[in-house]
């Protein structure tokens, strides 16, 4: 019997960690902004109404700065109240928030992603800052304040990180790397974002990639890539990503090309790219 408990633990603590991966895109999607993981629950933050949508956000600070930076001032954010579990939603439009459900909506800025929360009104927000030590009462902002505030910050990235390429159009290819001093950089593919990788190094807290099949973002680690194809792209040698290893392999035999793995590629980046000229 005791052993039984014992394995039952065992079993579900593996499987609940499996579950929290930040590399498994089974369990979670990846935040559009900062890459980290949001675990589908069917409760995540979602924004559709934009070219790239539906995609996925961690929090509401990075949902409100996403909508503002790349998706151009306009689109649709789902959100759930952290106490109430109900739906929230903002229809923006022209940089402003054409519509608010519940009105009375409230943002806990925590300072970072995990702290920042949403609520469906200031009772449910002061529910949740009397409950941690850590959040302050001072640190719950009306959505809407909050959302006119970023937006004089936002700062939207037009242009990729390392060839200065115009990034429209390249939503199916994109590389964003969040750097450890919270910089975020958009490269128009994963060539550009992989050397950027490189050259960043260890200042790199998390890199995602797209899925050249779905446009699904998919964690830099974790993807295959097809260096060297006939498929013509913004950059020489193109370089592109893949969520499934038999996605890249079908590419491959239609387009040519060499498969490689992230950390076999930044190793010998030099070689990789030069060698497909
Ligand atoms: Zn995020
Ligand atoms: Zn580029
Ligand atoms: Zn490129």
């Amino acid at each position: 019997m005791k052993h039984l408990a014992l394995t039952l633990c065992l079993l579900l603590g593996l499987a609940s960690s499996f579950a929290q991966s930040p590399y498994d895109s089974e369990h979670n999607h990846f935040c559009h902004r900062c890459g980290m993981a949001v675990p589908k629950t069917g409760k995540e933050i979602k924004v559709t109404g934009v070219k790239q949508a539906p995609w996925y956000q961690c929090c509401p600070m990075c949902a409100f700065k996403d909508v503002l930076e790349d998706g151009g001032g306009k689109g649709t954010i789902t959100a759930y109240g952290a106490i109430s579990k109900k739906e929230i939603k903002f229809t923006i439009k022209d940089g402003k928030i054409e519509k608010m459900q519940p009105t009375t909506a409230i943002v806990l800025v925590g300072g970072s992603c995990m702290k920042n929360k949403i609520f469906i009104n200031r009772k449910n927000g002061e529910q949740f800052v009397a409950k941690h030590d850590w959040a302050k009462n001072e640190m719950l902002k009306p959505a809407k304040q909050l959302f006119m505030k970023i937006k004089k910050n936002a700062n939207p990235q037009s242009t990729c990180a390392t060839c200065s390429v115009d990034l429209k159009g390249h939503e199916k290819t994109a590389f964003v790397i969040l750097t450890k001093e919270k910089k975020r950089m958009v490269s128009c593919c994963a060539h550009c974002g992989l050397f950027m990788m490189h050259k960043l190094k260890d200042k790199v807290k998390r890199a995602i990639t797209t899925d050249f099949v779905t446009g699904e973002l998919i964690a830099a680690k974790k993807a295959i890539y097809v260096v060297g194809s006939k498929l013509l792209t913004c950059c020489s040698p193109p370089t592109y990503s893949f969520k499934k290893k038999s996605d890249a392999e079908a590419f491959q035999k239609k387009n040519g090309g060499q498969i490689h793995q992230l950390d076999e590629l930044l190793s010998n980046i030099g070689k990789v790219m030069k060698h497909h000229h």
